[in-house]
């Protein structure tokens, strides 16, 4: 029986920004279905770690592959997209004069931009689907509002959906639960397990509540490498995460 490849391997990784070493031979593993959470102090590389997956930035050395076939470090930003890895950044960007509904139809699969999503029919296969990513991030009743009116939390929601609307593969969210309500936070938490399985799952996260939430197993960045891999207790206990990374934030919180 041959062995399903990593849907995600970076192998010897590196960036430098002027002349600085932010991502430093790094080496990363992801089985398909995971949802798997990355912590580190800031500064750690984490989010040029997704900028490199997503094409935003190119590796100076090293190879990034999905699903076993594709060099993402050959590929165009938004080839890499239309292979199904879908980003979310911190900051929600949804249109906030449209609607919850138009903002989904713009992002489905297959739509043609504002001007379309706005002025054309949308089909009843649509709406279905639509609606089906509204339940999913539990927006639905909402779906008439105007994203402006949607609280900080509820407004990631709707991001996340935009992002099921294109049914990626690989979804990559950066640091979900900043400014959220414990209760949103909670929610955001639940929402993105319930989407692993059916995708695989990066999320940034430094909000250990959180992290204990979701988290079946974290990677701890540290200086673009990663420093150690494992359920929340074990990189909690281990020395090293303890003294780069816990250390430093008892540090600053005395
Ligand atoms: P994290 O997300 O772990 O907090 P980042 O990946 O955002 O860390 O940043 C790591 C380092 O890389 C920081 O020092 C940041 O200033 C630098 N960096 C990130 N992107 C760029 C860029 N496009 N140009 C120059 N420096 C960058
Ligand atoms: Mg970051």
């Amino acid at each position: 029986m041959t062995q399903r490849p990593f849907i995600l391997s970076l192998e010897g990784v590196n960036k430098s920004f002027d002349g600085f070493k932010v991502i430093n031979d790094l080496n990363l593993y992801m089985d398909e279905g995971e949802l798997r959470v990355i912590i580190g102090p800031n500064g750690a590389g984490k989010s040029t770690m997704l900028d490199l997956i997503t094409g935003r930035t190119r590796p100076d050395r090293g190879t990034i592959e999905f699903d076993g076939k594709w060099d993402l470090t050959r590929m165009t930003e938004c080839g890499i997209n239309q292979l199904g890895i879908g980003r979310k950044f911190q900051t929600p960007s949804v249109y906030v004069d449209h609607t919850v509904i138009e903002n989904i139809f713009l992002s489905l699969e297959g739509s043609r931009g504002v001007w379309h999503s706005l002025f054309c029919r949308r089909t009843p296969q649509q709406e279905d689907r639509i609606h089906e990513v509204l339940r999913t991030v539990e927006l639905d009743g909402k779906g008439d509002w105007k994203a402006g009116r949607l609280s900080h939390g509820q407004k990631q929601w709707l991001e996340i959906g935009m992002l099921l609307a294109q049914n990626p593969k690989v979804l990559l969210v950066d640091e979900p639960a900043a400014g959220l309500t414990d209760e949103e936070t909670r929610r955001t938490g639940d929402l993105l397990m319930s989407l692993a399985g059916k995708h695989t799952i990066v999320v940034i996260e430094h909000d250990m509540v959180f992290v204990r939430q979701i988290a079946r197993k974290v990677t701890v960045l540290h200086q673009g490498s990663v420093l150690c891999e494992g359920t929340v207790d074990e990189v909690q206990e281990n020395q090293r995460v303890i003294e780069v990374y816990l250390g430093r934030k008892k540090r600053e919180a005395s």
